[in-house]
């Protein structure tokens, strides 16, 4: 049983924060969303531990899905990062800034950068490509994420200085219009470099805040060296280039660990 300790811990944490939003909020609708959010983040973790074959891609489209069709589309919130700086300038903790704090600033310190394997919904759709594991060495092309991360800011600031009205319905097309250039990109970069994560190597501004926090992440998948047999397969089945077998923080491309698994799935000595 203590192996289903873990995904218990996960439901314990998103209920808590349920709760706790509901009550200082005032507002149902966190305890349903972080508690839906909660349960299938569970249900994922304990497909994996039960060896299921699809369990990433079930959590993936139980949450993808519920963040882009119903509170973006249906809901009207921009989950992009342009909605966590429109909310932050407001100065209204609301909505993408607690989806922000929670996913993507301060929960990566619990599990990394577990966001980008089971939840986002940019990458459920990459991940439906074919080049699951990348076939080429990666680029040297990360300061780009700098770029789209300082255009974000620069266009929301702007609209604020420029005094524009009528900023949620902006916000919505932003979001829209920002999800079909991401898509769009996304699926182009993955067949330019064969690799379905190149848009999140190079691109996704999210990762200026992912990739710090998950650094300290308690979560981590780690390798015992007794067992290792250095044959290279963790690496060679790593959708994003990491060397799992060393135990270091300062691993090479340590903060792109997105827990997939797949390592751990793959090796034949059980050291990971
Ligand atoms: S890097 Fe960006 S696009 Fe890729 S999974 Fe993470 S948040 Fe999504
Ligand atoms: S797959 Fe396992 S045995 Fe092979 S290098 Fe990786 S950790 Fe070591
Ligand atoms: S294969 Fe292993 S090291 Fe690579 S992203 Fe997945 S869990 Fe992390």
């Amino acid at each position: 049983m203590k192996k289903y300790v873990p995904p218990v811990i996960m439901l314990a944490v998103f209920e808590t924060i349920a709760v706790t939003l509901w009550l200082t909020k005032g507002n149902i609708f966190y305890l349903l969303n972080f508690s839906y959010i909660g349960c299938s983040i569970a249900l994922g973790m304990f497909l994996l531990i039960r060896k299921h074959r699809h369990a990433r891609r079930i959590v993936q489209l139980l949450v993808g899905l519920y963040m882009l069709i119903y509170l973006g589309l249906i809901c009207g919130e921009n989950m992009q990062i342009e909605g966590f700086w429109y909310y932050l300038f407001t100065g209204v903790f609301e909505a993408a800034t607690i989806h922000y704090a929670v996913a993507k600033i301060f929960g990566p310190l619990l599990f990394g950068r577990g966001w980008c394997g089971y939840a986002c919904w940019t990458a459920m759709v990459l991940d439906f490509l074919p080049y699951k594991t990348p076939s080429k060495p990666r680029k040297k092309l990360g300061w780009i994420r700098y770029i789209t991360f300082a255009a974000s800011l620069i266009f929301v600031a702007a609209l604020f200085l420029a005094h524009v009205g009528n900023l949620e319905r902006i916000m919505f097309w932003a979001f829209v219009i920002g999800n079909v250039l991401y898509y769009a990109v996304g699926i182009i970069l993955a067949y330019a470099f064969q690799d379905n994560r190149a848009f999140c190597k190079y691109i996704c501004p999210i990762t200026v805040f992912l990739k710090p926090m998950s650094y300290y992440a308690l979560a981590r998948v780690k390798c015992d060296r007794e067992k290792c047999i250095s044959c290279g397969k963790c690496r060679r089945v790593c959708p994003m280039d990491v060397d799992v077998t060393d135990n270091s923080r300062k691993r090479e491309n340590g903060t792109e660990c997105i827990l997939c698994m797949e390592c751990v799935k793959n090796c034949p000595r059980g050291a990971l």
